[in-house]
This record gives structure tokens, sequence and C-alpha cells, in this order.
């Protein structure tokens, strides 16, 4: 059975939302409101305009798609949606909507113009979108009994409803799903400035003093332009200075808690590290399939998909050919390695072409 959540915009919805994206208890640095929303300007003008002109015609918003690499605030988006509509958010995960039965339980629950928010809908099984495409279409459900010799079809009726989905692939998702989505919104890397204001307000909801410039740069720097990245660093470098400098921070200590943490001056972790070395090293530099990759670092290629490639390639660490990927000399320079002599070693048999 799929779990949900229902949240009504009164009843504590970061707690709601926090647990439904798969985090444990409540997540107080969540933005609520669109003008608690920092950042994303371009994708929130879209989305003003089609809540303004859904309000003036009083109907439910059209289907929203949000795509982009994880911790750019997806999931907080579609909070904020429903709270910004009045309506209630029922939050669920796609792979955990393994049956129909799942989806139609849910939507049966959902009052009028109520939003429906599917994470990682990528990995919606196949039989359950063949459910949702008349759902999002023409609010009903058609179920298929007596399969055999003479199959009968009942139609269900459903509340109008507005699909929020998110995906960190959207090139994953069928044509026939796409295409049922009024509104595709994609998010970017949040630039410097942007890290220190939600630096700023996520020190002031955990109670801690006015941070100083160059403390929030120190920070901002090293976020790899993700709000939940900036949101970790600053809990750790607030741990850090309590116990280590009684509670004192300034950009001196945020280096020395960074360090600790493995964490170099852009940002990059261990994981980052590593994954660039073995590309420069066990693969002259590339081009190297993401699979062969991820089997010499003894990692999931979808984890190196998601969470490292993104910024990477934001950098110009990375590169992605048709052949594979290949580092760079900036990265080759950063790391401190030698320039890259590229595709001195490659198992062909893992070079992957649909990149
Ligand atoms: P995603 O669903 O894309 O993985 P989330 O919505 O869970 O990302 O965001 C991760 C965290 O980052 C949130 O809990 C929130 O604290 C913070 N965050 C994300 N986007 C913003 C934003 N635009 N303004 C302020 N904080 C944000």
């Amino acid at each position: 059975m799929a779990k949900e959540r229902i949240v009504s915009p009164e009843a504590q919805p970061q707690d709601d939302l926090a647990a439904a994206a798969g985090g444990a208890g409540g997540n107080p640095l969540r933005p609520q409101r669109i003008d608690e929303y920092i950042g994303q300007a371009e994708l929130l003008e879209k989305l003003e305009i089609a809540l303004a002109a859904t309000r003036q015609r009083d109907e439910s918003l059209e289907h929203v798609l949000l795509h982009g690499p994880p911790g750019l605030g997806k999931t907080s988006l579609a909070g904020v949606i429903a709270a910004e509509l009045g309506t209630r958010l029922h939050a669920v995960s796609g792979p955990n909507l393994t049956r129909g039965a799942n989806l139609v339980s849910t939507l049966k629950k959902m009052q009028p113009r109520d939003v429906l928010f599917i994470d990682e809908i990528h990995r919606l099984p196949a039989a359950v979108e063949e459910y949702l495409y008349p759902a999002m279409e023409d609010f009903r459900i058609d179920f298929t009994v007596d399969a055999g010799m003479h199959p009968k079809i009942i139609t269900l009726q459903v509340n109008p409803f507005t699909l929020i989905g998110a995906t960190t692939r959207a090139g994953l998702l069928s044509g026939p799903l796409r295409s049922r989505f009024g509104l595709a919104l994609h998010f970017r890397f949040y630039e410097p400035e942007e890290l220190r204001r939600i630096l700023t307000r996520s020190a002031a909801l955990l109670g801690m003093p006015a941070l100083e410039d160059a403390t929030l740069d120190a920070m901002a720097s090293r976020s790899r332009g993700t709000p939940r990245v900036a949101n970790r660093l600053l809990r750790r470098v607030r741990d850090f200075a309590q116990v280590r400098h009684d509670g004192r921070l300034d950009a001196a200590i945020v280096e020395e808690a960074l360090a600790l943490e493995g964490i170099d001056v852009i940002g990059l972790d261990a994981l980052d590290r590593a994954y660039l070395r073995t590309l420069a090293e066990t693969y002259g530099g590339g081009p190297a399939g993401l699979e062969a990759i991820a089997a010499s670092l003894g990692e999931d290629s979808g984890t190196l998909e998601d969470v490292v490639e993104p910024f990477l390639l934001q950098v110009g660490f990375l590169v992605r050919t048709r052949q594979g990927r290949r580092i760079t000399d900036a990265a080759t320079t950063h790391l401190g390695l030698p320039s890259p002599r590229h595709g001195a070693v490659v198992d062909p048999g893992f070079l992957e072409f649909d990149v």
C-alpha cells in the first residue's frame, strides 16, 4: 500500500511534507509561501501568472511538472503551490504507487482542486501511469473488470485536481505523460547571492545570531548551488562552532568545520573527488561510460547521475559526449592532477550512447 500524506494549509505542512519527501520529522526551514521562496525567479514568474489566471477564472491549476537535480526546492514548491491555492496537498512517491488501486484510493480522498504531488514521477510503474492519463485529462479512471471473454469497463469520476510531478530525470518520462502537463518548470542551481539569503533565513529560523557577509560567503560558495546542501552545511557548522568555539562563528571557523567534513573550497565532497579521480586515473580522463565509472567506484549509477554529475557539469569539470563522460582541464587543475590524456583506458563494452 502506498504511503500518503495529506497536508492542509493550516496543519503543520512542513512536518508532513518533510515526511512525505522521505525525511524524518519536520523541517522548519522549508518555505511555506511564495514570498518566502528564494530564487528561481524565472520559474516563479511563470507560476505566478498561471496561479493568477487560475484564480481569475476560478478553475483548478493545470498539471505542473517540476524538474531539476535533488535539493533545489521541488517538494517545497509543491507545498507552496498548494498553500497559494488554499487547498490540501496529498504527497506520494512514484515508486510507492505500485498498483492502480493505490492511485484510485488517493484520488477518491481528494477534495475538488486539491493537489496530488508525485515525487520521482519517472519511477511510476507503467501500469499506474495508464490510470493516470484519463484522470489527468478528464478526471476519471477507467477500470476493466471481468478481463477475459467479456471485459467490462467501469468509469469512476474523481474531483478535479492538480497533479504536481517532480523528477530529477525529465528525459525518462514517457511522451504521453509529459504531454499531459500544462506547465513544465525547470529548476536551476542557485546563485551565491540567493544561497546567502537562504542561509540568512535558515540561521534566523534556527535561532542563530545574524551571520556576517564573509561567514555567509564561506558557506554559500561551498553549497553546490543547492539549498539542501546550504542548510546541511549550516547545521554542521553550527554544531562545530558550539562544540569547538563556544558558538562563535566566522569565516575561518566555517572553513575549519567544512575541511573536517571533507568539503573543499568549491563544495566538492569525497564522492565528487573520487568520481573525478577515477575518471582521470582509471579511464585516462575518458570518455568512459557511467556504468563503468559506477562499477569502479562501487557506487550506484543513478546516484552518480542524479547527485554527483549535475554539479560537476555545471562547474565545467565534466562533459558528456556521445562516447561517454570526459574530465576537463579545469577539473584536473582543481584537483592537482596531470592533464587528461583522454581515452587511454576505456572498456568499450561499457560505453553509453544515450547521453
Ligand atoms: P527537492 O524536492 O528538489 O529535492 P526540497 O524542496 O526538499 O528539494 O528542498 C530541500 C531543502 O532546501 C528544503 O527543505 C528547504 O529547506 C530548502 N529550500 C529549497 N528551496 C528553497 C528556496 N527556494 N528557498 C528557501 N529554502 C529552500
